[in-house]
């Protein structure tokens, strides 16, 4: 036998598992890909992992809590059953699998929040605008809503909510940040563009001598109450702002998670520039964003096509996050690998 050699310009071409061929791959991708994402988000919706929490029930029990079509759930659940999402048992029993539990409100790593969100329709119906977007540039959201994202969500208190608490669930992943990273040595963490405050009070928490202050639009701080009466309510201030206006001055660390990479470049510089102009002259800066790789790499590259859609924002290289922090008068000086994301580590330059 003999074996071609791929012209120089051809891609490597992935070593291929028996039985399979890339007509069947893609329509892997594609089925039961869109109704998957629709089967979690429903399942989550209806609280059905609760429902067998403490014990196996059968679908018309299931239907019965759940107020819903006993024969539509029956169906509903061996669907979900082909996902690994409950096991049936020989009775016509459901038992919870660890992928159903995840689905559970209490789980300590509970992801019902991140699938109420991600099937949802503010998300959905831009989602189908992707080839639109990629057709003009702009983002399909607007083109649905004819509002920016963040001014939908101040104007929809229920989508909002479904926003907020996806944000602020994933303790493991708050914690992996939080351990990633001395925040010990600072006085005061600023947290610009921190929604509820979920990462503030964990690092609050695990920093008994740090004082912090969230910073949100004044809808989002309104919801932030576990930071308000929670235990580190004392040394944590709430400020409503615009970050396009001004951050509050004078601390020594500012944080921003999953903020630089809602905005486009030139909307990007203006927060950074506007944390440079609030900072301390010996402060830091530190964003916590998923570094896109130079290879393609599914979690950051598919979070991109996200930002397009969603808010026309973009995920960005090492470098140019580098060069975006230099344009606005910071230096990046590391960069700190997690689980999840990336902490990038600025300090001020000298101004000019
Ligand atoms: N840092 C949080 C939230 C990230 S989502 C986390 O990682 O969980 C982006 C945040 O930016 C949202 O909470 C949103 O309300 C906030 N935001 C958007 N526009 C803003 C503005 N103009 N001023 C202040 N905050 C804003």
């Amino acid at each position: 036998m003999t074996t071609e050699q791929s012209p120089s310009a051809q891609p490597a071409q992935p070593a291929q598992p028996a039985n399979t061929s890339p007509s069947m791959e893609v329509m892997r991708l594609l089925w039961p890909g869109a109704l998957a994402v629709q089967a979690i988000h429903a399942a989550a919706r209806l609280g059905l992992a609760d429902l067998v929490a403490q014990g196996p029930k059968t679908a018309a029990e299931m239907a019965q809590a759940s107020g819903t079509n006993a024969p539509s759930l029956a169906r509903f659940l061996r669907a979900l059953t082909s996902l690994g999402i409950f096991a049936a048992d020989s009775v016509g029993r459901y038992h919870q699998t660890p992928r159903s539990a995840t689905l559970q409100s209490d789980h300590p790593e509970s992801i019902r929040r991140w699938a109420m969100m991600l099937g949802a329709r503010f998300l959905w119906e831009p989602l189908i605008e992707l080839e639109e977007t990629v057709r003009t540039g702009l983002a399909g959201f607007e083109q649905v809503y004819h509002r920016r994202f963040f001014e939908y969500l101040a104007e929809s208190p229920e989508d909002a909510a479904l926003f907020n608490a996806a944000m602020s669930s994933l303790p493991a992943y708050l914690a992996s940040i939080v351990e990633a990273y001395d925040f010990s040595r600072f006085e005061r963490i600023v947290d610009v563009g921190g929604g509820h405050g979920a990462l503030l009070r964990a690092i609050l928490s695990a920093n008994p001598r740090v004082r912090g202050l969230l910073m949100d639009l004044p809808g989002v701080v309104a919801g932030a109450d576990a930071v308000r009466s929670g235990p580190v309510a004392d040394r944590c201030e709430v400020v409503s702002g615009d970050f396009f206006e001004t951050i509050p001055a004078g601390a020594d660390a500012y944080l921003l998670k999953g903020v630089i990479h809602d905005w486009n470049d030139e909307a990007a510089l203006k927060i950074l520039k506007n944390c440079r102009h609030a900072i301390r002259p010996d402060g830091t800066l530190l964003l916590v964003e998923t570094v896109l790789a130079e290879s393609s790499d599914p979690a950051s590259a598919m979070m991109d096509l996200l930002m397009m859609v969603l808010t026309g924002g973009r995920e960005r290289t090492e470098e140019e996050l580098r060069s975006l922090l230099h344009t606005a008068g910071f230096s990046l000086t590391r960069v700190i690998g997690t689980t999840g994301a990336s902490i990038l580590e600025g300090q001020p330059n000298v101004m000019g």
